[in-house]
């Protein structure tokens, strides 16, 4: 943890674009929509317009320069090793804190195929912190880089819900788990053991392939942690990147976009308008259109007790 400790002091020094963001990160508001089974925290932050408006298709990605390729960092920017394959980075475009960027040195897509034992080290060296993964097509701003980002553990709602889990399937490994009146599907993971913990995201991920749109990979958002040894990872299958009213035009857009960090719980706004009428009659209706329908999601849990 210290050589992230270090990165930011550096960083904040010698980076001019991340050190303006994160100073006006202590002007952003907050409020709490609270609901049966959770609550969400609700952020408004305008300089995330970027992120939450940025073009995801194709063609878009190939015509800008790679903002993860380590021959096209901003002026300032600096990283440290994590290990030969990966680097970490200082977000310039921070929800927190402390926000990283983990890509890899290779300009490679964003599948998580192979890489899921990865994300469970990552988040065992760093328990500090929260790791979490947005698939190409379920809020990555970069589907053409891998990459993983983290954020200061104990900030997503979704870490503390996680502790109410309903189990669907255990054994002396593990757990498999979710919760009912979510407002989003979920499945939890939880157990010390990564080998396990791999097969179980393997299998789970075969099942989903089955029901939920799955080119290049089932749409998914993934959240990992690890505290005390034990690994909790949670799994947010989806249908959809964004809700109709995102096309919609004039006052009926809405500019909800939402990736990991939104599944988990706290939602980043950049339009004043939308953090302002985002209550939990709207928010139900939004994900409702994102998460996975009541017919599929009963069909892969009933799977997935069987296997
Ligand atoms: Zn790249």
């Amino acid at each position: 943890m210290q050589d992230i400790e270090r990165l930011f002091r550096e960083q904040l020094r010698e980076f001019p674009l991340a050190a303006r963001h994160y100073l006006g990160l202590s002007a952003v508001n907050y409020k709490t929509v609270v609901f049966p089974g959770g609550r969400f925290v609700l952020q408004f932050n305008p300089e995330r317009i970027r992120s939450t408006a940025a073009p995801t298709d194709p063609a878009a990605i190939a015509a800008r320069p790679c903002f993860l390729c380590p021959a096209n960092l901003p002026e300032g920017q600096k990283g440290i090793v994590y290990n030969s394959e990966y680097r970490i980075y200082v977000n310039p475009y921070p929800i927190f804190e402390q926000h990283l960027t983990v890509p890899t040195v290779t300009h490679q897509p964003q599948r998580i195929a192979g890489r899921f034992g990865d994300m469970l080290e990552i988040a065992a060296r760093y328990p500090a912190y929260t790791v979490f993964y947005n698939g190409p097509n379920s809020g990555a701003s970069a589907p053409d880089h891998f990459h993983f980002q983290l954020a200061p553990g104990g900030i997503l709602p979704v870490e503390e819900e996680a502790n109410r889990m309903q189990s669907l399937t255990a054994n002396r490994h593990g757990q498999i788990g979710t919760l009912s009146g979510y407002l989003r599907k979920v499945f939890f993971l939880h157990s010390g053991e990564k080998a396990w913990l791999i097969s179980r995201f393997e299998a789970v991920l075969e099942v989903l392939g089955r029901f939920i749109p799955s080119d290049p990979e089932p749409m998914l958002n993934l959240i990992v942690w690890q505290r005390e040894g034990c690994w909790t990872v949670a799994l947010f299958p989806r249908k959809q990147l964004r809700p109709q009213q995102f096309y919609a035009e004039g006052k009926e857009r809405i500019l909800f976009s939402p990736g990991s960090v939104d599944f988990g719980g706290l939602l980043v706004t950049p339009r004043r308008e939308d953090f302002e009428r985002l209550e939990l009659e709207l928010l139900t209706e939004l994900f409702d259109q994102l998460t996975v329908g009541d017919k599929e999601w009963e069909a892969v849990c009933r799977e997935i007790q069987a296997k």
